[in-house]
């Protein structure tokens, strides 16, 4: 049935592709560590063409402001030198740190960008997890309020020894929202910009829903688990499946529990749908920590926000905006 879905979304946007009034551009690129998309509706192939190749550069962009990879990055400077003093940054960096911390707060530090002090210790392509007696001596640093900010010298501090920063749970999803931003104000008013898991979705697809796949965590890339209409809205998936080894029957992934230093288990997979990319990346990966039963409290609680839960035993939870009455 949901293959039969995508098989009609493909065959109903061919007559709208022919129409006088424009059509459909679509460009892949690898950008972020990941696979950016855009796909975008316009009247004119150059305007089109520059369009995606602004998005392209905007990814970029943040990346080398955001990376923790990238030695020369703003965020590698905080990870250098925040340790021994205040580090000053770029008003873009310090509201998205002001941002993750927030979603910190709101979470009872499910999020925790500091999470990275322990992170750093693991390497899932050299199937690399830090032993017992690494992660204790690295955890206390873990501490979303030990990470002091100055929003009058907008500066970055640590607190503890030890600290590092990552911004992988939200960067990708605040590059997405500017990527929007930036084809609004070419004058786009259809398109969809998807960075790795986050997506978001400015109108609609040409007076139909997206019809967005949530993939199932436990079977090849393409085979959805759940298949949502969807226009003018963000939309993010955190899984196991991204970036993980397997250890003694054990999954090692990329999401990991600030409280023990170890990926969270009790999900799958965990999708967010919500009003912008930063907020939904963010979510995606705070309620993938949280769990389903504390993670669907969580979204209760939020306005605008809903979520699908695949769980460990690879159930399907609903939010109570998209579960059937
Ligand atoms: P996502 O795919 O959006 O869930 O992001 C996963 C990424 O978020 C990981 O690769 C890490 O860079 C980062 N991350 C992992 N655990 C946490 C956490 N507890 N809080 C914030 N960021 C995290
Ligand atoms: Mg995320």
């Amino acid at each position: 049935m949901h293959k039969l879905a995508w098989i009609l979304c493909l065959a109903l946007a061919v007559p709208a592709a022919a129409a006088a009034d424009g059509r459909w551009y679509r460009r892949e690129a690898a950008a972020m560590g990941t696979s950016v998309r855009v796909e975008l509706w316009h009247a004119d192939a150059a305007a089109a063409e520059a369009a995606m190749e602004a998005v392209l550069a905007e990814m970029r962009r943040v990346d080398a402001l955001m990376s923790s990879f990238r030695p020369g990055s703003e965020l590698s400077r905080i990870n250098r030198e925040a340790g021994a003093r205040a580090v000053a940054v770029s008003p873009e960096l310090f509201a998205l740190i002001r941002r993750a911390q927030a979603i910190s707060a709101l979470s009872g530090g499910a999020f925790d960008i500091t999470y990275a002090s322990v992170g750093h210790l693991y390497n899932f392509r050299q199937g690399i997890a830090p032993d017992d007696g690494a992660l204790e001596q690295a955890l206390p640093a873990v501490d979303y309020r030990s990470l002091v900010l100055d929003p009058a010298a907008r500066s970055v501090r640590f607190a503890r020894p030890g600290m590092r920063i990552d911004l992988g749970g939200i960067a990708k999803g605040h590059a997405v929202d500017r990527a929007i931003a930036l084809l609004r104000a070419r004058g786009v008013r259809e398109a969809l910009v998807s960075a790795g898991g986050d997506t978001r979705i400015l109108g609609d697809h040409h007076g139909r829903p997206w019809l967005t796949g949530i993939r199932d965590p436990r079977r090849p890339p393409g085979t959805s688990a759940v298949v949502l209409p969807l226009a003018d809205t963000a939309i993010s998936t955190s899984g196991d499946y991204e970036r993980y080894f397997e250890r003694d029957g054990v999954r090692y992934h990329h999401i990991i529990s600030p409280r023990t230093g170890r990926p969270a288990r009790a999900a799958r997979s965990v999708t967010i749908l919500g009003p912008d990319a930063t907020t939904t990346d963010a979510l995606s990966t705070t309620v993938f920590v949280l769990g389903p039963r504390a993670g669907l409290a969580l979204v209760e609680r939020l306005e605008g926000i809903e979520a699908v839960i695949i769980d460990a035993a690879g159930r399907v939870h609903y939010s109570s905006g998209l579960a059937p009455p």
